[in-house]
């Protein structure tokens, strides 16, 4: 799709067959789709899309900005009581000829490894994330 020039954020918005939602969107409004990782690297992986489309955070206007981490702070306080994090990593990373601005918030629970090296694990399926959703 990239080398077709489509963006495939805003296929998946028109048409909802890149990324289902299986169950996994646990908020959505106006602005963003808040939605578990079906194949997350860590336990919780949340993804917070932008339905606007902007390439990168550099196109990203500072209202939206505000926005998304307001309702980030309100998905931490979530995660916090239903998966007991104890900290959490917030990152960006389009890349590629096509992006569709979007943030993965990873949970990194009490016991789990910190620090660079352990930022993510293997993709998989790490919860029962319908049942959290
Ligand atoms: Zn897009």
């Amino acid at each position: 799709m990239q080398d077709d020039d489509i963006c495939f954020g805003c296929y998946n918005f028109e048409h909802g067959d890149i990324f289902p939602d299986d169950g996994l969107i646990i908020y959505e409004d106006e602005l963003i789709r808040c939605q578990f990782e079906k194949y997350p690297r860590a336990t919780g992986q949340t993804i917070i899309v932008s339905k606007e489309h902007y390439e990168d955070i550099s196109e990203m206007p500072l209202e939206l900005g505000t926005y998304i981490l307001k309702m980030t702070n309100r998905l931490i306080e979530l995660h916090k009581e239903i998966l007991g994090e104890e900290k959490v990593y917030f990152c960006t990373i389009c890349d590629g000829k096509r992006n569709h601005l979007h943030f993965q918030l990873l949970p990194r629970l009490k016991g789990e490894l910190g620090g660079y090296g352990h930022f993510v694990k293997e993709e998989g399926i790490l919860m029962d994330y319908h049942e959290n959703a």
